[in-house]
């Protein structure tokens, strides 16, 4: 063979197989199942950690619950454990508000007029609101995130939370119910999340009434979902902004990299870097026990387990979805198996 042939050879064959293309290979659907299936045995009989009780009806969800899914770009389905059970979506849904305000009104209208930057404070912390010149630091620590339903462009309280809620069922392709007991529950209580509101009213961070902000984020968080459809939530964000079920654009492809951005740096508040450090993946919680983790242009993986840490993140759920993110080597920065 002539040298230059082979040279040519060689050169190609090393981009083959060394291309990050080939390197983030898709893995095969039996991988896919084989995964979720071993996440759901092996922290299925974990008992660590408590309901959330801070709003009185989370600590009656029954506390064995336990769901695992991926669902890939391709729209397909990859389940194990306790997937049909509808609890409160909570924070889970606030990287999807802060998609419907870029997609109204570019990125730029979250870094602007809310924030991109991590507080390393709890979610509902409002010291982090003293502390920091945004006053509401992110879309998704509970300052940011009221400030993104008040900024969501709508004639009135009705028609705010009809956009919201059109876009949080548009991202799982389902209609999804309000959980009116759960709705109940909180507004009632929700004498924390008043603070933020008017709070971040007197530093003209909300851009909207109080009041009526706040009734409708606590609707949104009552949005009750099951782990099949956050996991869809998620596969819409791998699949660079449309639904793989429905075919729906939710955001502009070129949006997306900005709210995973947001979700590494945020997703899991004062315990977001030892999130990224252990799973290396853009992802989300809620103290109704889900979150949903997205490997970009792949897929996402949901997982729902009622009983959270300290810091009001899923301890099941994470535990599930590191595994998973290790074993297929999957992390964005390389892979941590075994955590
Ligand atoms: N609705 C909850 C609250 O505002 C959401 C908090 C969470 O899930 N971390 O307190």
């Amino acid at each position: 063979m002539p040298i230059r042939l082979q040279k040519y050879l060689f050169l190609t064959l090393t981009l083959i197989v060394f291309s990050p293309a080939a390197l983030a290979e898709m893995p095969s659907d039996a991988d896919l199942q084989r995964v979720v299936d071993e996440a759901h045995a092996r922290f299925k009989d974990v008992k660590e950690g408590a309901n959330a009780n801070y709003i009185p009806i989370l600590d009656t969800v029954p506390s064995d619950l336990f769901g695992v899914v991926i669902v890939t770009r391709e729209g397909e389905v990859f389940t194990a454990g306790d997937v049909d059970y509808r609890f409160s979506i909570q924070s889970v849904s606030k990287p999807f508000t802060a998609a419907l305000v870029m997609a109204q009104q570019g990125p730029e209208a979250v870094r602007e007029k809310i924030g991109v930057e991590p507080t390393g404070q709890p979610f509902n912390s409002k010291i982090a609101i003293e502390m920091y010149p945004s006053r509401s630091g992110n879309p998704l620590v509970n300052a940011g995130a009221i400030a993104a339903v008040s900024l969501v462009e709508a004639k009135d309280e009705d028609d705010r939370w009809r956009l919201v809620h059109d876009n949080i069922e548009g991202f799982a392709g389902s209609e999804l119910p309000v959980l009116e007991e759960v709705y109940t529950s909180e507004i009632e209580t929700a004498w924390s999340n008043r603070a933020i509101a008017n709070l971040l009213y007197n530093y003209e961070r909300l851009y909207a009434d109080p009041e009526e902000t706040l009734r409708v984020y606590t609707r949104q968080c009552s949005i009750g979902i099951n782990v099949e459809e956050l996991a869809m939530m998620g596969a819409t964000l791998a699949n660079r902004g449309v639904n793989p079920s429905t075919g729906r654009r939710l955001l502009p492809a070129e949006h997306v990299p900005e709210l995973l951005a947001i979700m590494a740096a945020a997703g899991f508040y004062d315990e977001s870097g030892e999130w990224m450090f252990n799973a290396g993946l853009p992802a989300k919680t809620g103290v109704g026990g889900g979150v949903v983790a997205v490997v970009p242009e792949k897929f996402a993986i949901a997982a729902f387990s009622p009983r959270l840490n300290e810091a009001g993140n899923s301890i099941r759920s994470m535990r599930a979805i590191r595994h998973i993110a290790g074993e297929l080597g999957v992390g964005l920065y390389g892979s941590n198996p075994e955590l």
